[in-house]
């Protein structure tokens, strides 16, 4: 039996590999300084594990960037208009042209330059974010970059032997998409040009001596069709034909192989790695399928998630695979990479962030990688008395989680035994409703303008939050100079003529992690980053209990602000899909269930910023999409109680409470009589880059609420005109009714600044008003 990893962070332990890769685009290093630090970063990364008793470590798992762009370079499926670029760079001293390949993730704009990037959306349902390949239907493919060979050759000469990783080419096909193609174009058609690149990558790992090569198809997770079927049937004959010595570990992750299992089990090829943490009762049934001679890895370590494993129970996957596979045929594993992870608990010392009874329950990267050895030592029964001792510990701090006083309220679980579904619906529908919001609020009744919440966070902000954090200023001081800070909000608003206000969110920082910081069950992290795409990462909160509301949480600010104006303001929350999905979870109940804890306390938040007098009360939901699961049969249950979650969250209200909701760019076709049932008075989302497109799916539906398509762009510093702006909105008054609209950017200005932030609303308020005239 053998240990592998599948995935390492590259981040680095002290946020290492930001650092170096924003200094080279800074100008502050070269190539050749960049290319020094990024080894010694691999090379700890390789040596870490090879010391953790891992005893297949992976190589070219490690990218500079995103791992889907680093295979686009491999086979040279670099875009026309990334052409001059890559023949301008000439220097060789990375394993590809290194610009080219920035240029491509982040766009290039300089005095002789104005390439748009590659476009980049979410890896399946984490929040990593890849480069999306772009494929034309005259494609051509040629090896353009010796990474893969390059880090084998690197961690050999520190005396690892690796596992190289590899995108598979259905699945690298299937993550990108056409461009510039006539409809009958699918870029699978192109598998037949690129497999030969792919054959002679493997070849040449082969000639290198290269004994197992990890082959990456996560599609065969996913609901696929028939020409996927044949094209994974295809390309899995050729590569298996070409290297006989070389050995393929197919690998899939994040959902069950389910009906694609009599396919998988089929390929020829020398393995396959299951997900078993996501979907562990098909272990069996792939036993089963499995021809003889295959081994089977088993990922039986959560790589997406941060609490300790249950060794005794995967043990007994383990086992049950070993009695019918032979110990030999086994392989174990985590789940999936560990990129989704952070990459060492050792590193979080601060206890008012993560209590340390928390963090025994926990486990990071590095941790992972010890469990994997303590089991598989278990497991072959080579158990050294230490390890015994270990293993009893560990185990022991999974039984106290179970039993925690911190895990387990009480009342939150009454509560939660009492829902019913009349705790779901507002008094009266959206139409009888709407009359009586628009009396209340007393915004115009056409093209009424608002903002979704956030203003510029400048450095002062910034800076008033951390000193408070550091007790460098009191309590006192810092909500004096928050207070100050709406004022002065609160005037802009006013001079710049927006109907429905807010407060400007400035005493967050983040939308879940303010929540989460005042909310019970939630800890947090010193350390714990994760990356989301090329330089940028994430610290997600970790829900371990049962989530209630100890005390008022935002309604302070709100009633501050509210009391400076004769304006409605209006409050503003993030929804309980949106915390849910942006957090580390707790893996002893379901999503469901946490996300309608995490709904009863924003419920009681809506019910306290009502009494008030709170007139409109926004819960945003930007991630209520991405949580949809990967397979489709399992789309309506997820929104089923993601709905219900968003409807207990809001419904406590009044019929003259106005519920606002606001979700980012998104494809609401497939969805949209889900977000209809969410029944919020008004969404606002993001329209303007699409140019109006996103509303096509309200106006089919018929969609009877009110909407805010964005009118600008808020990821750019742009000032949009007012003839701009009146020309989106004529575009959507064509296809919805006027009555129905309201005005607003796409999304928060948190990053902005003020001096582009004030003209663009002022354009926004002019363009409402001539539209208001107009009618
Ligand atoms: N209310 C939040 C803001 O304005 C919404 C952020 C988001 O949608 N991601 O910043
Ligand atoms: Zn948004």
């Amino acid at each position: 039996m053998i240990t592998h990893n599948l995935g390492y962070p590259r981040i680095g332990i002290n946020r290492d590999l930001k650092k170096v890769v924003e200094r080279y685009w800074n100008g502050e290093i070269d190539k050749r300084t960049l290319d020094e630090s990024v080894s010694s970063l691999k090379v700890m990364h390789w040596t870490t594990q090879k010391n953790a008793g891992i005893d297949m470590v992976p190589s070219n798992d490690f990218s500079l960037y995103d791992q889907v762009l680093d295979t686009a370079m491999l086979v040279g499926a670099v875009p026309e208009r990334y052409k001059k670029i890559f023949q301008e760079e000439d220097d060789k001293i990375y394993s590809y042209p290194i610009d080219t390949y920035f240029a491509m993730a982040r766009g290039l704009q300089d005095e002789d330059h104005d390439i748009a990037a590659m476009e980049m959306t979410k890896w399946f349902n984490t929040n990593y974010h890849y480069i999306v390949p772009e494929f034309t239907p005259d494609q051509e493919f040629q090896c353009l970059s010796s990474k893969i060979f390059d880090e084998y050759e690197e961690a050999k000469s520190v005396g690892v032997i690796t596992k190289p990783v590899l995108i598979g080419p259905v699945s690298f096909l299937l993550l990108g998409k056409e461009k510039d193609a006539p409809d009958d174009f699918h870029r699978l058609d192109l598998l037949d040009k690129l497999l030969p690149v792919y054959q002679n990558i493997l070849s040449k790992l082969q000639s290198m001596g290269v004994e197992w090569v990890q082959i990456e198809e996560p599609f065969l997770g996913l609901d696929i069709d028939e020409d996927t079927e044949i094209a994974f049937q295809q390309a899995y004959q050729k590569l298996g034909e070409e290297c006989s010595e070389l050995k393929l570990l197919l690998t899939t992750y994040f959902e069950g192989l389910e009906d694609n299992i009599g396919l998988a089990g089929k390929l020829p090829v020398d393995g396959l790695h299951v997900d078993l943490v996501e979907a562990p009762d098909q272990l069996g049934t792939i036993i089963d399928h499995l021809d003889e001679g295959i081994s089977l890895s088993l990922g039986v370590i959560d790589g997406r998630n941060i609490w300790k494993t249950n060794l005794e129970k995967a043990a007994e996957s383990i086992q049950q695979a070993a009695e019918q596979l032979g110990n030999d045929k086994i392989m174990i594993a985590p789940s999936c990479s560990l990129l989704h992870c952070p990459v060492d608990l050792e590193r979080e010392t601060d206890e008012t962030a993560l209590p340390a009874e928390v963090k025994r329950w926990m486990a990071f990267a590095n941790q992972k990688l010890d469990e994997l050895t303590l089991l598989k030592n278990y497991a072959s029964d080579s158990f050294s008395e230490e390890e015994q001792q270990l293993f009893k510990e560990h185990q022991a701090d999974i039984s106290d989680k179970g039993k925690s006083e911190l895990v387990h309220n009480n009342s939150v679980q009454q509560r939660m035994q009492s829902l019913d579904d009349e705790m779901l619906k507002r008094d009266h529908p959206y139409n009888e409703r709407k009359e009586q919001q628009e009396e209340h609020l007393n915004v115009p009744g056409l093209f009424p303008t608002t903002t979704i919440g956030s203003f510029p966070q400048t450095s002062e902000v910034r800076k008033w939050r951390s000193d408070f954090r550091k007790g460098k200023i009191s309590k006192k001081e810092y909500e004096e100079r928050i207070e100050g800070a709406i004022d002065e909000l609160i005037n802009r608003q006013e001079e710049i003529g927006l109907d429905l206000l807010v407060h400007g969110e400035f005493e967050r920082n983040d939308m879940v992690e303010y929540f989460g910081e005042h909310f019970a069950g939630f800890a947090f992290t010193r350390h714990g980053w994760v990356q989301s795409y090329g330089t940028r990462g994430v610290k997600p909160p970790i829900i371990y209990g049962d989530v209630h509301r100890p005390e008022p949480v935002t309604v302070r600010w709100s009633s501050y602000a509210q009391s400076q104006t004769d304006k409605p303001v209006k409050g503003m929350l993030t929804g309980p899909v949106t915390i849910l999905q942006w957090s580390f979870v707790r893996d002893d109940q379901s999503r469901e269930e946490t996300a309608k804890q995490i709904a009863l306390a924003i419920r009681d938040e809506v019910e306290d910023l009502e009494e008030a007098g709170i007139q409109a009360i926004q819960i945003d939901e930007p991630a209520f999409r991405e949580g949809l699961p990967l397979r489709r049969k399992n789309w309506d249950p997820y929104l089923k109680w993601a709905v219900d979650a968003f409807r207990l969250a809001s419904t406590v209200v009044k019929d003259c409470t106005q519920i606002h909701t606001h979700m980012c760019y998104s494809e609401f076709n497939d969805i949209i009589e889900h977000i209809a049932r969410l029944d919020a008075d008004v969404i606002s989302m993001e329209t303007s880059r699409s140019q109006m497109e996103l509303l096509e799916a309200f106006v089919e539906f018929d969609y009877p609420n009110e909407i805010g398509p964005g009118v600008y762009d808020i990821h750019s510093p742009r000032v949009p005109s007012t003839s701009e702006i009146i020309s989106l909105l004529e575009k959507a008054a064509d296809v919805l009714d006027s009555s129905q609209l309201w005005v607003n950017p796409d999304c928060g200005l948190k990053t902005r600044g003020w001096e582009e932030t004030v003209p663009s609303l002022k354009n926004m308020v002019a363009a409402a008003k001539q539209m208001r005239e107009k009618q």
